[in-house]
């Protein structure tokens, strides 16, 4: 069985390692060979936009999919009749439009921030009036890992935020005050089976995904994130793995963005869940049966942004499993690798991430200080 990925990122990478165990093979498509993804499958290179190369790959895959939520959706549409393309092109076109995510969410009764559509100073003034502060000032397009925004909480940053954002098109969104952020996975196979996997509880640093733990266990918020999950999965008729990130305000699931693609808080899922995100994507897609969602003990996921920790130190934890992209360039805020762990109660799960994150601090005083 041969998947079409387009994106080599890390997110391609996992998938491709769930595969091969299953006898699927992942072939990719990135501008360059040297990726996450080309670095463990065979890699084809070229723009987004060469419809001849992409249509070359498509013709040899049996299904096509993408780790990389920029991928132009006309470029995908181009491959329709080639071979099926799973999640569904419209999906992805939602999920890239601030605007659309959220008008979709108010169509299907999914509560989310209040929002208006910015396209001018006017606009945005309009905007703060109707909703207030504080608010975020947010890119439709294009934004992600907490860029393309700007936190408004005075009359004063009106200007400012106009002039770091403005000339695109915009969003303006009421400010949750939220208690904790949290997030559902789903995933929704060719022949309509549906799984959930357990919520997941994330913390951001700097809008960058900074940890997750997992199952985050409060059944009311779980059936009602799966009713809204299914809402969407049904509105597409989707095909793949499914991702809704929630606030939690007042008790209450208040939608933020969906991603229609495996997803860093479903990182945990490799060794915490009975089948990882990454093989229920490539069930889904291929129309297999599902594998149980069921989460295995208590894991942690801990990302490593900007640097990676010295691999002998963080192997010294009993438990703890390494996960490295493979990115030749640190950069701060790229993400390079992550950590997971799984333990047997929620208590000895937050005991062994406090260490680990204790160790890692510590090593990276040490790098400093040599
Ligand atoms: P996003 O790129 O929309 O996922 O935003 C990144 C992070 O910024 C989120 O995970 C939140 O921590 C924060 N954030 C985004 N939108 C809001 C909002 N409307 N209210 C409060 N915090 C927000």
């Amino acid at each position: 069985m041969k998947v079409a990925c387009l994106g080599a990122g890390q997110l391609g990478r996992m998938l491709a390692l769930a595969g091969y165990p299953l006898g699927i093979e992942l072939e990719f498509y990135d501008r360059t060979a040297d990726t996450p993804g080309g670095q463990v499958g065979p890699i084809l290179t070229g723009e987004f936009d060469d419809l001849n190369k992409l249509k070359k790959l498509a013709r040899r895959a049996d299904v096509v999919t993408f780790d990389w939520e920029n991928v132009p959706v006309g470029s995908l549409t181009a491959l329709k009749g080639l071979a099926p393309i799973y999640p569904q092109p419209a999906a992805l076109a939602v999920a890239q439009d601030r605007l659309l995510e959220k008008k979709l969410f108010v169509q299907l009764g999914i509560p989310t921030p209040g929002f208006f559509a910015v396209e001018s100073h006017d606009d945005l003034k309009a905007a703060i009036t109707k909703i207030g502060l504080p608010g975020i000032l947010k890119t439709r397009r294009m934004g992600y890992d907490g860029k393309g925004q700007y936190r408004l909480t005075k009359p004063s940053d009106v200007a400012k935020a106009w002039s770091a954002l403005g000339g695109q098109p915009l969003i303006y969104e009421a400010f949750i005050h939220f208690s904790r952020e949290v997030s559902l996975i789903a995933v929704r196979s060719q022949k309509a089976e549906l799984a959930y996997y357990p919520l997941s509880e994330n913390s951001h640093h700097d809008g960058i995904l900074h940890s997750t733990c997992a199952p985050f266990k409060a059944p009311a918020l779980q059936r009602k994130a799966e009713r809204y999950l299914r809402m969407v999965l049904e509105h597409f008729r989707y095909v793949g793995v499914l991702t809704i990130e929630f606030f939690v305000a007042d008790g209450q699931l208040v939608a933020n963005e969906m991603a229609p693609r495996v997803h860093n808080s479903g990182h945990w899922t490799i060794e915490g869940a009975v089948t990882s995100q990454f093989e229920n994507h490539l069930r889904a897609i291929l129309g297999w049966p599902l594998g149980s969602t069921q989460a295995r003990g208590y894991s942690a996921m801990l990302n490593f942004i900007g640097s990676l920790p010295d691999r002998q130190t963080l192997l010294t934890q009993p438990g703890v499993h390494l996960h490295d992209y493979g990115k030749r360039e640190a950069r701060p805020g790229r993400k390079l690798g992550h950590a997971t762990l799984v333990a047997d109660s929620s208590l000895a799960r937050d005991r062994a991430l406090k260490l680990l994150s204790r160790q890692l601090k510590s090593t990276k005083r040490q790098t400093r200080a040599r």
